[in-house]
């Protein structure tokens, strides 16, 4: 047999920014493709318009580039079955409906909500399973005439045989559905709108999709999938292969949400997380590449990708551990990867505009922090001491320098340093050390804590010898006998 040509799709719906889950199904499909010499399709389904807007289309989109998962088909890059926004294919979900009424897989349903509802409070009332009666099945013309001449607009309903539905999923083995449980489902809504269900059975079928890997939420909605296949008249054989993915869960072990800020990827970014490791992470997070790993390249990925090495169980989200892979991220950068990283950060909290001048601080700046931060967030609150105009000791920090053994210390710094000729940080630290730790006999962190809050304004920054060379001898002395005044 012909080897088949692996096509995934990564689908969502967005309803806002992408989150934690989404973009682990994304990472999976792609590496996924990746691995096989396949297809990575990317899909937009917005056909509920009422939730989804253009702009999270766009930051969707957005998201996807900025994470480095580049898709083969899909918006802005086009492909052979397209269009890739189910908001552009509405002409085919309704031919595909009409042909599923005209073969009587699918039937037109008059019931309102208000007598649909009251039929399911009946059914909770009698304890049976909820779910459409089955009411319009079997409608004769006149009695649809009828309820046409009432003025009611009719919902389009897939008709589900009784029995079961049984498929491999590639995660978690043979399952099977009865159809006690999967009543006849609505396919077009009373406006001629077209439901999920419809749309994304439709759009697997004609966009050739091989392999669904997809979060485990929508698992209960496979039947009914398989239901629209095989009324399009696809055989077992060439239904998609299913492979759903198990939650993402929180540090508590409940769901990780929407309403949980940390879930959104945009928060991420903002917060100064690297794609990288945000990926790294997350390709780890539930799958594992058979040996007991905490960093992984894009490209083992997708060398290393399988299914079968996904995890069953649901895995935990670990802030700390994507912290530190991200700390480890930073540490990997060049300089000039590091240094492009960072201007954003810096210049959307205004500590530098961006001149060529700042940008050269800047970059003599960076290697003496990349040890220490863990997300790009951090720097600008790291680096500001070197470019504020008017300098000013943090108000916490103020009654640190203003004791009158800090005063000794500040003074003792500025005789020291004054005439000290060659301002390296070797240099300035030997001075220091030998002023304020081998004559005064004070502890280090006693005697350089005063100096740091001194010329940087804060008990934080970088380490203390390395920022005095950058700032400079006559800003250095100029803050010292500032803070003496204070
Ligand atoms: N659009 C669906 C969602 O975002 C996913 C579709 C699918 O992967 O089957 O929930």
């Amino acid at each position: 047999m012909a080897e088949i040509k692996v096509r995934v799709r990564f689908a969502p719906s967005p309803t806002g920014d992408l989150h934690v889950g989404n973009i682990r199904t994304a990472l999976f499909d792609w590496a996924y493709a990746r691995h096989t010499g396949g297809t990575f399709i990317f899909r937009i389904e917005d056909t509920d318009t009422t939730r989804v807007t253009d702009e999270y289309i766009t930051a969707a989109i957005d998201t996807l580039r900025w994470l480095g998962l580049q898709w083969d088909e899909g918006p802005e890059v086009g492909g052979n079955f397209g269009p890739y926004l189910q908001s552009q294919r509405l002409d085919l979900y309704s031919h595909w409906a009409q042909k599923f009424l005209d073969q009587k897989d699918a039937y037109y349903c008059f019931c309102t909500a208000e007598e649909l509802e009251a039929r399911r409070e009946a059914q909770r009332a009698a304890n049976v399973a909820p779910g459409y009666d089955g009411q319009c099945r079997n409608l004769s013309d006149d009695q649809i005439a009828t309820f046409r001449a009432q003025g009611r607009s009719p919902v389009i309903r897939m008709r589900m045989p009784d029995g079961h539905t049984t498929f491999v999923d590639q995660i978690r083995g043979e399952l099977s559905f009865d159809h006690k449980f999967v009543p006849d489902f609505v396919l077009v809504r009373g406006d001629g709108s077209p439901l999920y269900t419809l749309a994304v059975a439709v759009d697997d079928v004609l966009m050739k999709v091989t392999h669904i890997l997809r979060g485990e939420d929508l698992l209960s909605s496979t039947p009914r999938q398989i239901r629209v296949y095989q009324a399009m008249g696809l055989k077992d054989e060439e239904f998609p292969t299913f492979a759903h993915l198990p939650f993402v869960m929180g540090q508590d072990n409940a769901k990780l949400s929407k309403r949980n800020g940390e879930v959104s990827i945009a928060w991420y970014r903002e917060a100064g997380f690297l794609p990288e490791a945000i990926c790294n992470y997350l390709a780890l997070l539930g799958w594992s590449p058979g040996e007991d790993r905490e960093n992984i390249t894009m490209k083992e990925l997708t060398e290393l990708f399988t299914v079968e090495r996904v995890n069953s169980s649901p895995a935990r989200f670990d802030m700390k551990k994507l912290e530190a892979i991200n700390g480890d991220k930073i540490r990997a950068l060049s300089v000039e990867e590091f240094l492009n990283w960072s201007l954003p950060f810096l210049k959307k909290s205004d500590v530098i505009t961006g001149t060529d001048e700042e940008i050269a601080l800047v970059r003599a700046a960076l290697p003496i922090i990349q040890e220490r931060i863990t997300k790009l967030s951090e720097i600008p609150g790291m680096l500001k001491f070197l470019f504020v105009k008017d300098f000013y000791v943090e108000l916490e920090s103020i009654s640190k320098v203003t004791d009158s053994d800090s005063k000794e210390v500040l003074r003792r710094t500025l005789d020291e340093l004054t005439p000290l000729r060659d301002w390296t940080h070797s240099s300035i630290e030997a001075a220091l050390r030998s002023s304020l730790i081998e004559r005064m006999g004070l502890k280090p962190r006693v005697a350089f804590g005063s100096v740091r809050i001194a010329v940087t304004g804060s008990t934080v920054s970088p380490p203390l010898f390395e920022s005095m060379e950058l700032l400079g001898k006559k800003v250095c002395l100029e803050r010292i006998s500032s803070a003496l005044t204070l």
